[in-house]
C-alpha cells in the first residue's frame, strides 16, 4: 500500500467495483467512476505530505496504485507550471484536490492544422474531468494559481506502458511530438 490509508484504500475498492460490474462498459466506468473520485477529493484530508511535494521546475507525477485494470497518480504542479497538449489513448478521469487547473479540450487532431478548442474549464477542488478516446481525448493543462495545485488522475490503464502509442501536439502545427512518460 503506497498511500496507506482507509479513505484511499476505500476508493480503490470502489472503483474496482465499478470496472468488474460496469463489465468493459466504457461510459458506466466514467460515469460511476467520476462519482467516486469526486467523493475522494471532496475532502482534502487523505494524501501523505510525501506525495504533495512539488518539483522546482515542472509538474511532478506520483504513482498513488497500479495493477492491470488501473492507475492511480498524483500529480503535483508548482506555480507557473503547464503540459503542451497530449493525448492519453485509455479512459482517464481526474480529479481537483487542491488549487486549481485550467485545462484546455481539443477536438481530434487534423494531422498539419492547428488544435481546435472545444471546451476549457477551470477545476477547482472537488470538480472532475474526464479524458477518453471516445469522448475527446486531447487537452493541455496549467496551474491556474500562484501555489501548489494537486489533481488525482485515474486511467484506464499504465500510461508508463503506453508511451510508445501516445502523442503530445504543438497547439499552432497540430504536429504530433513521440510521446516520453516518466514519473520523474
Ligand atoms: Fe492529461
Amino acid at each position: 500500500m503506497l498511500v496507506g490509508n482507509a479513505k484511499f484504500d476505500a476508493f480503490l475498492g470502489r472503483i474496482a467495483d465499478v470496472l468488474k460490474e460496469a463489465d468493459g462498459d466504457e461510459s458506466q466506468v466514467i460515469e460511476r467512476g467520476r462519482e467516486i473520485l469526486s467523493d475522494l477529493v471532496a475532502v482534502d484530508d487523505w494524501l501523505p505530505p510525501a506525495f504533495s511535494e512539488a518539483h522546482p521546475e515542472h509538474f511532478k507525477q506520483y504513482m498513488l496504485h497500479k495493477e492491470p485494470r488501473f492507475t492511480v497518480l498524483c500529480v503535483v504542479w508548482g506555480p507557473g507550471q503547464s503540459a503542451i497538449p497530449h493525448d492519453h489513448t485509455v479512459w482517464g478521469l481526474i480529479g481537483q484536490l487542491r488549487g486549481a487547473e485550467r485545462t484546455r479540450n481539443y477536438e481530434d487532431p487534423v494531422p498539419g492544422q492547428p488544435l481546435k478548442l472545444r471546451s476549457e474549464e477551470v477545476l477547482r477542488p472537488g470538480e472532475t474531468s474526464v479524458v477518453a478516446p471516445s469522448v475527446g481525448d486531447v487537452h493541455d493543462v496549467e496551474n491556474a494559481i500562484d501555489g501548489v495545485s494537486i489533481s488525482i488522475h485515474v486511467y484506464g490503464g499504465d500510461l508508463s506502458s503506453l508511451a510508445d502509442r501516445r502523442h503530445r501536439y504543438d497547439a499552432k502545427s497540430g504536429e504530433a511530438i513521440p510521446f516520453i512518460t516518466s514519473y520523474y
